[in-house]
């Protein structure tokens, strides 16, 4: 932020001023305590040359041998993208559309629009299209799942360790570190570093009139009067987003993939997610199922991730939100600031869900050894995919200034 910005809390919708910061420092939100902005001046350096190495390895993770499954002298040797194609080609193109965006696309569009955004910067220019490619850059955060996709891979070497021998391919390495790599890049590029140097017309910069109407751009945080927007169709003059006092329709919404994510919740745990053929036998799995054999075997710090982020996470998930809709529609003013950090960390969880899903794929890519063995993802891999998805959209639909809305609290100065 500018020095004195005047924000808008994107989640509780207080209008405030950010005092200077030192390098590093940290400015919450005083009244919902969610983190506004931390400053940091001089990212813009290690932010690009981490979003540089971050294109060199992700290069390498998708180019080179990535795991390899050798049993009984047959040899599977397997790419990042594998499980994608087979994916494709079993006619599980909604699963492989999924696990390619999330594992593969969102992560490797995200770095090329950082790149695209942070080498023209470096160079003092400022094209047109920055702040549009920027804002798209940050919208891919909840969908770049790498992390997630790691853990995934762990469970299915360990699934897999008493019954072949698994080789670690020169991707795989790279794969981890870009990992790093990008959590990294992430901590230390201050957003403000774009947005301050994309110039604002004037006009744009004048207080709110008393009594105005003040939006709060979802995208650069710019607190923008409503007569500085323009109508009918208000837009953020510093990165084109459109504005709005709250996510329109968020409680219809929200309702709408809740309930959908809960009637899809039950066959996706109904139906096996995987099925393992071995020496022509066919052993069906479901979500705990999968669970449950992680534990027979002793692996129970595998079985309690998997089980808290395949059971548990969605679960969780949908009872928070069901009760954030149900005590706004209440007019509930009862703590808001612990409500507020509810859905804080139910958008925050969320993604883990995603890690039986990547299991299924790195299982079905590397066990294609015929009658020997064979892995194929199932109808309930689908139903529960769509139930992540879903939960996801509904966390992002979800406004949570309707909480301080509710209570009474959400007109402040806004
Ligand atoms: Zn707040
Ligand atoms: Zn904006």
């Amino acid at each position: 932020m500018a020095r004195d910005a005047v924000t808008q809390c994107h989640e509780c919708g207080l209008l405030q001023r950010i005092p200077t910061l030192p390098v590093g420092g940290l400015a919450r939100c005083p009244r919902c305590g969610c983190k506004l902005h931390r400053h940091r001046p001089d990212s813009l350096e290690p932010a690009l040359a981490l979003t540089v190495a971050g294109v060199v390895l992700f290069l390498v993770a998708n180019s080179f041998p990535f795991l390899s499954f050798e049993m009984q002298g047959q040899t599977t040797e397997t790419t990042l993208a594998t499980g994608v194609l087979d994916l494709y080609a079993a006619g599980r193109w909604e699963l492989a559309a999924l696990v390619g965006f999330t594992s593969i696309l969102a992560p490797g569009l995200q770095l090329a629009l950082l790149l695209a955004v942070l080498v023209p910067l470096k160079l003092g220019r400022l094209p047109a299209w920055l702040a549009g490619l920027f804002r798209y850059a940050r919208t891919l955060d909840p969908w770049g799942m790498m992390d997630v996709f790691m853990l995934g891979i762990l469970v299915a070497v360990v699934k897999l360790s008493d019954m072949a021998t698994l080789v670690p391919g020169t991707a795989l390495f790279a794969f981890v570190v870009l990992i790093l790599v990008l959590a990294w890049a992430q901590a230390a590029l201050d957003p403000d570093i774009v947005w301050s140097a994309i110039p604002l017309p004037d006009a744009a910069r004048r207080p709110p009139h008393p009594g105005e109407l003040v939006y709060g751009c979802p995208a650069c945080e710019l607190a923008v009067p409503a007569g500085v927007a323009g109508s009918p169709h208000p837009a953020c003059p510093r990165c084109g987003e459109a504005l709005h006092r709250r996510k329109p329709q968020s409680l219809q919404r929200t309702w709408a993939l809740v309930l959908a994510a809960i009637l899809l919740y039950i066959p996706a745990n109904l139906y096996p997610i995987m099925a393992v053929t071995s020496l022509g036998q066919t052993q069906a799995d479901t979500i705990l199922s999968g669970v449950v054999y992680l534990l027979h075997h002793g692996m129970w710090p595998l079985a309690l991730v998997v089980f808290v982020a395949s059971v548990l996470v969605p679960l969780l998930k949908l009872v928070i939100l069901v009760y954030l809709l149900v005590s706004v529609q209440l007019g509930s003013a009862w703590r808001a600031r612990d409500r507020t950090r509810l859905y804080r960390i139910t958008e925050a969880v969320g993604r883990w869900s995603m890690v039986d899903i990547f299991v299924v794929t790195i299982l079905v890519a590397l066990v294609r050894l015929g009658n020997l063995a064979t892995i194929e993802a199932q109808p309930g891999a689908v139903y529960f995919a769509a139930v992540v998805v879903f939960t996801i959209f509904a966390a992002l639909a979800f406004d949570p200034r309707l909480i301080w809305d509710a209570a009474g609290q959400g007109h402040g100065r806004d």
